[in-house]
Order: structure tokens, then C-alpha cells, then sequence
């Protein structure tokens, strides 16, 4: 019974034995990858990320068609926190998220409400009222965003509403195994009976938990899987 879990945080002792060992006997594997792992940025991008370490928010994280409503977190390399956990598993190299700064907030609506009510207050202030303070301000001083509200174009008012909903970044890079809460990919399930996780062509072989090509997001799914797959596989030997 091959239960040596995946690739992820070597530190705990972690090792591709599961993976070697599937391979000798001739199940295939897919190809794997650090999954529920922190994404890491480069220039511009992490120069205003880096002063925010430690600061959170909600956002909705995005990649293609996958969207996740949690919290983010910066950090000295970029961003982690669950909705990036959550949408690292989706994304690949080359590719970009968008951040919606504001759930449930029309930007475009209280940017104009708040020019015509205090035009002449500065714009970090306003953002500061529905940003963490640290953002607004880093999101003024980075030229995200201009200074002043009252003397804004409406459309200048727009631009960065659209910004603050969708914006985009395109990460370098993920924190690797060191840092993923499990591996995408593993051994190939076509291999495996999907009743009691033997495999198809050797009847005495199982393969159990992280180190099948079975992920999955946040919330407990992982070890209900490997506690599931184990327990399936047990009562059949
Ligand atoms: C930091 C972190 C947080 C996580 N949080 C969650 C969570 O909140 N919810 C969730 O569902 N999942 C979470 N996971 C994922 C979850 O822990 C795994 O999916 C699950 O533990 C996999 O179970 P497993 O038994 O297949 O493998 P593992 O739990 O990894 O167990 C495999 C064991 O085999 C040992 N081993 C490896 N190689 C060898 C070898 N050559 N010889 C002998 N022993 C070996 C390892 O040391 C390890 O003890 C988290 C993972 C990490 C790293």
C-alpha cells in the first residue's frame, strides 16, 4: 500500500517514494506540481506588495474561469492567504490573476458619491474608507491611484474604479514544495480501481491519499480524501 503522501514540504518529510515506487511497478503518473501554494512576484509589482507584508483583505481572486471570494494576505515575496491558495492550484506559468480589491462594492458608484460629497478630500483618505489604510496609501503613493479626488476627471474616477475590481498582476513564480499544501498530479487514477484504489493490472498494489493524481481545494477535502481512499483500500485487503 503506497500511502507516502506527495511532494509537498520536504522539511516534514515529504519524499517522492510513493511516486518512484508506482513508477517501478508501471502505473503512470501525471505531471505534478505545487498546489495551495503561495504565489511569488516580481518588479513593480512586488516593490508596492513587499511594505504590505503581513497586511490582509478579502478579495476575489480570478484565473480563466475560476473565481475565489477569501482572504489574501501580502507578504515579502508576493501573496498568499486562501483566495490565492485556492486559485494557485488553477494557475500556470505565463498566465495572470485579477484581484477584485472590493467584493460586493460598486467602486465606480462610491468614487463618484464621494467626489460629489468631499471633493476636496485626498484620495487615500477616501479609498482608506473601504481599503485598509497601508493599501490605500501605497495604492496613492505607486501611482495606482491619483492624489487628489475633487479635481478628477469622472473617467479618471472610473479607470481606477475598474482597476481596484480587476487587477491584474501576473505572477513570477509559486513558493514550490517548500511552501505548498499539496501536490497537483500523482499517480494517474485510470491506473487504479476507483473502488478500493488497487491497481488495475496488479491486484496486490494500492495506492492511497496525496500520492494519487486526486487534489483538492481548501477545506479539509485533502485529508478527507487520503482518510477515505485509506479506509476504502483497507477494507479491501
Ligand atoms: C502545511 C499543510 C497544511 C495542510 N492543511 C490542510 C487542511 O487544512 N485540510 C486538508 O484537507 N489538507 C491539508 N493539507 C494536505 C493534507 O495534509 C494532505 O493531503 C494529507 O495529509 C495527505 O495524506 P497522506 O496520508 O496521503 O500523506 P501524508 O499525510 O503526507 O503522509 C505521508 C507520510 O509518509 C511519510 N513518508 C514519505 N516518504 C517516506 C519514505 N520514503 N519512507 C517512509 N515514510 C515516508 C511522510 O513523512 C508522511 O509522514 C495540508 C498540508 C500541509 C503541508
Amino acid at each position: 500500500m503506497l500511502a507516502s503522501g506527495g511532494l509537498s514540504i520536504p522539511k516534514l518529510g515529504a519524499t517522492g517514494f510513493a511516486h518512484d515506487t508506482a513508477r517501478r511497478f508501471g502505473l503512470k503518473l501525471t505531471q505534478m506540481r505545487p498546489a495551495l501554494v503561495p504565489l511569488t512576484f516580481g518588479g513593480d509589482d512586488l516593490a508596492l506588495m513587499q511594505p504590505l507584508a503581513g497586511l490582509g483583505l478579502e478579495v476575489i481572486a480570478r484565473c480563466g474561469k475560476r473565481a475565489f471570494r477569501e482572504g489574501m494576505l501580502f507578504t515579502h515575496r508576493g501573496l498568499s492567504g486562501p483566495a490565492i491558495l485556492q486559485i494557485s492550484s488553477v494557475w500556470r506559468e505565463g498566465l495572470a490573476i485579477t484581484l477584485d480589491l472590493l467584493p460586493g462594492v460598486d467602486a465606480t458608484a462610491f468614487l463618484l458619491g464621494r467626489k460629489a460629497a468631499r471633493p476636496n478630500a485626498e484620495l487615500r483618505t477616501i479609498l482608506a474608507e473601504i481599503l485598509p489604510q497601508r493599501l490605500a496609501q501605497a495604492l496613492v503613493q505607486t501611482g495606482f491611484a491619483p492624489v487628489a479626488i475633487g479635481n478628477q476627471p469622472d473617467r479618471a474616477l472610473r479607470r481606477l474604479a475598474e482597476q481596484l475590481k480587476t487587477w491584474r498582476l501576473t505572477p513570477t513564480g509559486t513558493e514550490g514544495y517548500a511552501k505548498a499544501e499539496v501536490t497537483l498530479g500523482g499517480v494517474d487514477t485510470t491506473g487504479l480501481s476507483s473502488r478500493d484504489m488497487r491497481a488495475n493490472d496488479l491486484p496486490g498494489l494500492f495506492v492511497i491519499g496525496e500520492a494519487v493524481d486526486v487534489t483538492g481545494w481548501l477545506g479539509g477535502y485533502n485529508f478527507q480524501w487520503a482518510w477515505s481512499s485509506g479506509w476504502c483500500a483497507g477494507m479491501a485487503v
